[in-house]
């Protein structure tokens, strides 16, 4: 079968990981309890930053926020090893923009995820994800970006959702844990 996987924030804690280090880079001592009540994607309000001053922080940081030690989730490079190991095909597809894209996949290897260079997308738009998702024939694709999974409504691919505070109001089945998490058995009994 045929798997796909977002990268940031579905496999790898990256919002918390920038989290920490605008702690660090603004010298403040935000309550990580308030981050994880966020209802937004975006974590720059928590610092008192406006939609644009948060854009031109990120941005300004993002080489470091993707490139430094940010952790995959727990359980999260298992369970893709795993289905690599049993002979399933493992797909990234993600937003990150292209001039990251080389990098993004040296790191993943690095990390520890199975990663075959022509199996990853990368540098598109969310909206451009569904086409590529079903341009793939995917049977299995994990998110956790409201935006990217409005867009997977009623696909042919089974849509799990990685369950986070601002996704709390759709409706996938989620993961809570990668370690813990079991995929319905309907979708190995397939092929
Ligand atoms: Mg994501």
């Amino acid at each position: 079968m045929k798997f796909g996987f977002d990268i940031d924030d579905t496999l790898i804690n990256l919002r918390e990981h920038a989290f920490h280090l605008y702690n660090r880079k603004l010298g403040k001592q935000v309550d990580i309890a308030l981050f994880r009540e966020l209802k937004r994607l975006e974590i720059h309000e928590l610092f008192g930053l406006t939609d644009e001053q948060g854009h031109q922080l990120w941005n300004s940081l993002m080489e470091e926020i993707y490139f430094t030690d940010c952790p995959a989730f727990e359980g999260a490079v298992d369970f893709v090893n795993q289905l690599a190991k049993d002979g399933h095909s493992i797909f990234y597809i993600t937003s990150r923009p292209k001039q990251y894209c080389l990098k993004t996949r040296w790191w993943l290897k690095e990390r520890g995820f199975p990663v075959i260079d022509h199996q990853f997308y990368c540098g598109m738009k969310d909206r451009e994800k569904a086409e590529i998702i079903r341009k793939l024939e995917l049977d299995v694709y994990f998110d956790d970006k409201p935006a990217v999974l409005e867009t997977l409504k009623g696909a042919n691919t089974k849509v799990y959702m990685k369950d986070q505070s601002y996704n709390k109001q759709l409706h996938f089945p989620r993961v809570y844990n990668w370690k813990a998490f079991q995929l319905e058995k309907w979708n190995l009994q397939q092929n």
